[in-house]
């Protein structure tokens, strides 16, 4: 016996999630590796936040109740099967706390988001993983993986990194074969971008299934990452677990009054949208001129094959990017070989990277 402490088993094993680090170089930074919105936060949200700033001394609202009534009206939902969280991946975090120990298994899909295994992890419980049909999770391999141990699946719909996602009518499929005491997590963070007839965030079944919960963050479309905000909505036997044990005061004052405002600013959202669904297929031609590879996609940011024959490697390509100040996100912890990833910039952004890629093949 060691006499060091000793972690939950197989945390050891996680390699610690790169965040971003500001580079000493001066000049300017163009930060596409983390699917943040395009145009920056709504102008009403900035605004708000700063209105906070003269109440910091005092504690927040507990409970996130202005912030809850607002979600609940913006998109007609039940304030009682709401919970907000700092970030969304708090709300992981604690479902994988409060669903799962050890001896128990978590079902995340092979390309799925990355905190999945590792809050599974933290939590002493055992993550497994379903294989993706390409890079689409695909229902009947997570069923295989159920078994007698499964406390809880993990479903980003649209899928980080992949860009993809399940129809409504898949998910529905995966529910009705889980046994009702497995949560079912749906993992929206991307909704607000998706336009197609067949998906849904997974909101109608958060609302009347008795094991699922949508999990929707302020990090991406609304532009808010770092204030940290997100949300949950589902059966009152999950959210009321996560409502009595997250912190009292787990989503600081500036956030809940920034998330309100921007829930507010429709025609912010509406621009954002406008921007990703002009930018997507544009940029996604571009990329083919320089004989890259852009994957299909429904979200804000896209993943990019890299043919061999370009003579460049993903790394090679985005040290020299880096070096220009532009970021873009390696694949390799997901187990891709020769991909990478980027998000939606603003048009300026997205030209800078296209004549940086093109500068860098041929060179
Ligand atoms: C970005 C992202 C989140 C994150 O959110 P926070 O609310 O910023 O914690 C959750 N899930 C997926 C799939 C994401 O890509």
């Amino acid at each position: 016996m060691s006499d060091a402490p000793v972690p939950q088993p197989g945390i050891m094993e996680l390699t610690p999630y790169k965040a971003f680090a500001k580079p000493k170089r001066p000049g300017r930074l163009i930060r596409l590796m983390a699917n943040e919105g395009a145009l920056g936060a709504s102008p009403k949200a900035i605004e708000a936040y700063k209105a906070a700033a003269g109440e910091i001394n005092r504690y927040p609202e507990s409970g996130s109740s202005t912030l809850t009534a607002a979600l609940a009206k913006h998109h007609g939902l039940k304030p009682e099967q709401l919970v907000i969280g700092n970030g969304s991946d708090e709300l992981i975090e604690l479902l994988c706390h409060c669903f799962a120990g050890p001896g128990d298994e978590v079902i995340y899909t092979q390309y799925g988001f990355v905190m999945y295994p590792t809050c599974a992890h933290a939590s002493g419980a055992t993550p497994v993983k379903a294989q993706d049909d390409g890079f689409t999770a695909s229902v009947d391999a997570i069923l295989a993986k159920l078994s007698a141990k499964t406390k809880i699946v993990f479903l980003a719909n649209p899928n980080n990194p992949t860009g993809t996602y399940l129809a409504r009518s898949e998910v529905e499929r995966l529910w009705k074969a889980l046994p009702k005491h497995v949560v079912l997590v749906l993992d929206a963070a991307y909704a607000e971008y998706v336009e197609r007839n067949d998906y849904s965030s997974g909101v109608e079944l958060a609302e009347t299934a008795p094991n699922v919960i949508m999990l929707r963050t302020f990090s991406k479309l609304y532009g808010l990452a770092g204030l940290r905000l997100g949300w949950g909505y589902g059966a009152p036997a999950v959210v009321d677990v996560l409502n009595r044990v997250h912190g009292v005061f787990n989503v600081n004052a500036a956030a809940q009054a920034a998330g309100v405002a921007a829930l507010e600013d429709v025609p912010f959202q509406d621009r954002s949208k406008t921007h990703n669904r002009i930018w997507v297929p544009r940029i996604q031609e571009m990329l083919k001129t320089l004989g890259l590879e852009p994957q299909p996609t429904v979200a804000n940011f896209m993943l990019v094959k890299v043919p061999e024959k370009l003579g460049k490697t993903p790394d090679q390509i985005l040290a020299f990017c880096a070096e220009r100040g532009i970021f873009l996100r390696e694949m390799k912890t997901y187990g891709m070989v020769g991909y990478f990833r980027f998000s939606i910039g603003t048009e300026e952004e997205n030209r800078i990277l296209i004549d940086t890629l093109a500068e860098c093949l041929r060179g």
